[in-house]
């Protein structure tokens, strides 16, 4: 091998916990919660005589995705059993897709129209949590999350860095969140990636043997885990080695790889059909029918936005962030008299930032399109100057996110109501308080100008329309200067 000349290989297996209500074989709620083992039953913990019950919700999401992506949907799909021994699976087994997953092939298409092929997605279940850090004698076990169920979508090794893989796992949770299959909080654990990865010489096609990160919970450490894996892979066999198989942990703390254990194959886990269910026939006329019901899909309002409203690609691109950021943006547009670039400007310049503290999404934006529009319209008909606007009115108004904003500027004092006379009594009683300032500026010091623009807007308490204060200021300026 050629070591200058060496590409990366990287396929993704993400698990993604789907938002039902139950979970997936047994009736108790699904959700997160912190309170350790709130959420189990006799099924999840297993008890001697329990059998599973199939959740549609689970079935008809998995369509949804795999819909989503544009993935064959097979209409024969069935369950089985991965078996392996682990405190936190209290059956000794999990219940998975082997043979036949319900969703193959499809495809996620990222900037550049990069695709990356899709080889699968199947339904399983998530296993409960080890807790290690709480005892200094014992492993705690928490099942509220065994039995959750998830989607695990696996990828052909199509990815080549650790930024495309970025992109991939940010992608996906957009999709999810927009067609309502998880709610994509990774802090939470509902989305985890798995890594893998191998190096071979560009222009290969030959797959060399990989290494696996396991259970990566954000984008950007899947991102950073991949980085450090090339760079390992890359020295080792720098140093005459070889690529042993291996399962890596990427720590959150220290940000760096650890290998956990050795060669792991398929053929570990004695994979035969679960007896306890049966399969799953999908028909036409269902299929049909969740396509349906999809929505708009993130590339749709992308499109809409890029096409109809002429929006630049980069800013679209915040925009479709979410599903609730794009119909709102929509609404916006469609329902007010105000120009596309007023409201694209103030929703990704001011409104964003404001909002948003992280990286992540919000789960819901504090002002509907009415406020919006009622905030950007006090702006146009110069009822409130902008620095006022956005210094006073627009952090009241996300404080008080029930008010409207027009009622809200009386309320708050705020309404620009300085005519051409009030600020002229106010600029005189500035002048006649600085008249050494005055004598400088008429000597010559012209950027004193500035200084008294400030004065008059301090003593106009904001309110003044600052173009209006600047017209009159130069006037009377210019008057006492002949
Ligand atoms: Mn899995």
């Amino acid at each position: 091998m050629n070591l200058n000349n060496l590409e990366s290989v990287i396929g993704l297996e993400v698990h993604i916990q789907v938002n039902t209500a139950s979970k997936a074989f047994a009736p108790e709620a699904a959700s997160f919660t912190s309170t350790p083992n709130e959420h189990i039953s006799p099924v999840s913990l297993a008890l001697p005589g329990t059998l599973p019950v199939m959740n549609k919700k689970h079935i008809e999401k998995a369509v949804r995705l795999g819909l989503a992506l544009g993935c064959k949907i097979n209409p024969r799909n069935y369950f089985d059993r991965k078996n392996y021994f682990y405190a936190d699976l209290p059956k000794g087994y999990q219940i998975t897709q082997d043979g036949d997953p319900i969703c193959l092939g499809g495809s996620l298409t990222l900037s550049g129209n990069r695709k990356i092929n899709i080889h699968h997605i199947h339904m399983e279940e998530d296993a409960g949590k080890s807790i290690h850090d709480i005892d200094p004698l014992n492993t705690l076990l928490d099942y509220n999350r065994a039995g959750v169920p998830l989607l695990e979508l696996v990828t052909q090794p199509d990815l080549k860095n650790g930024e495309e893989v970025e992109e991939f796992v940010n992608t996906l949770r957009r999709l999810v969140r927009y067609i309502d299959v998880s709610d994509g909080i990774m802090q939470e654990g509902s989305l985890r990636c798995d890594v893998n990865l191998s190096l071979r010489e560009r222009g290969s096609t030959e797959l060399n043997t990989r290494c696996e990160i396991k259970n990566i919970n954000s984008a950007s450490n899947a991102k950073k885990a991949v980085e450090q894996e090339i760079k390992r892979q890359l020295s080792i066999l720098k140093k005459g080695g070889t690529i042993a198989q291996q399962t890596l942990d990427f720590n959150l703390k220290t940000q760096k790889l650890t290998v956990t254990r050795e060669k792991e194959d398929a053929h570990d886990y004695r994979y035969f059909p679960e007896p306890d269910l049966s399969p799953i026939d999908l028909n036409e006329e269902y299929i049909e029918k969740i396509k349906q019901n999809m929505g708009r899909l993130p590339d749709d309002y992308f499109k809409m936005l890029t096409e109809e409203y002429k929006i630049s690609e980069y800013e679209a691109n915040i925009l479709v962030e979410s599903k609730e950021l794009s119909d709102y943006t929509i609404k916006l547009i469609k329902s007010s008299e105000l120009k596309i670039r007023t409201i694209t400007n103030f929703i990704i310049n001011k409104y964003l930032p404001e909002v948003k503290t992280g990286t992540d999404e919000l789960e819901s934006y504090p002002l509907n399109s009415d406020q919006i529009i009622g905030f950007l319209e006090l702006i146009e008909s110069e009822k409130i100057t902008i620095s006022s606007a956005y210094q006073n009115l627009l952090p009241a108004l996300l404080k008080n996110p029930e008010k409207d904003p027009k009622k809200l500027i009386k309320d708050l004092d705020l309404i620009q109501d300085f005519d051409s006379n009030a600020l002229k009594s106010i600029i005189l009683d500035i002048l006649e308080k600085n008249p050494e300032l005055l004598k400088k500026y008429k000597n010559g010091r012209k950027n004193l100008f500035g200084f008294f623009m400030g004065e008059v807007m301090k003593a106009s308490k904001g309110k003044s329309n600052p173009k209006e204060a600047k017209k009159v200021l130069g006037e009377i300026l210019n008057k006492s200067d002949g």
